[in-house]
């Protein structure tokens, strides 16, 4: 899997930055939280999962465009 390129990817400046993410649900699971987010900007949602709460969450799906 080669998902860790998210935000930890530092030096990188392209328009990742610019989303602004709502959490819009969260769901425990064994190795963590999946968190569902939204871009209250752009409308581009994808699923992270937090493995523990004092680490950043790690993107785990590709941004998926605005449904229509
Ligand atoms: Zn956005």
């Amino acid at each position: 899997m080669t998902v860790l390129h998210d935000r930890a990817g530092a030096g990188s400046t392209r328009d990742e930055q610019l989303h602004d993410w709502l959490v819009e649900s969260r769901h425990d699971i064994s190795t963590g939280t999946v968190v569902y987010v939204c871009c209250t900007r752009c409308g581009v949602r994808r699923v992270e999962l937090q493995e523990s709460p004092w680490l950043p969450p790690l993107a785990i799906s590709r941004e998926l465009p605005q449904r229509r």
